[in-house]
């Protein structure tokens, strides 16, 4: 979305030919709501987000599970720095999840 020049009104860029997109290139647009032509450049700019991954300088993973469908199929990953692996036995039980092979069993069971 792009704020008309002249009226002010919030217009759609439109995309359909693939402008808009190239960076330092002046596009036109017409306004539909006064019907002038203005014209817009387009920048493109990267954001990064530093966060600190302490597992990544010594610390522990902080593994949470996965919201996996079926849910035998969950991973643990890692908050900080996206680490993923497999559940441990122990994980299974504390979230009362079987192995990919029970869900492979119950599947032929069904
Ligand atoms: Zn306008
Ligand atoms: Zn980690």
């Amino acid at each position: 979305m792009i704020d008309c020049p002249y009226c002010g009104e919030r217009v759609e860029i439109n995309h359909d030919d693939g402008q808009g997109y190239a960076e330092d290139q002046t596009h036109q647009q017409d306004c539909p709501e006064c019907e002038k032509t203005f014209v817009f450049t387009t920048s493109i700019s990267f954001h990064y987000n530093a966060s600190k991954a302490d597992c990544l300088n010594g610390s522990e993973h902080t593994y949470k599970i996965t919201n996996t469908c079926p849910k035998e199929f969950s991973r643990m990953c890692c908050t900080q720095c996206g680490h993923e692996r497999n559940l441990t036995e122990q994980e299974r039980i504390l979230y009362k999840i079987g192995t990919k092979e029970s869900y492979f069993e119950k599947l032929k069971t069904l």
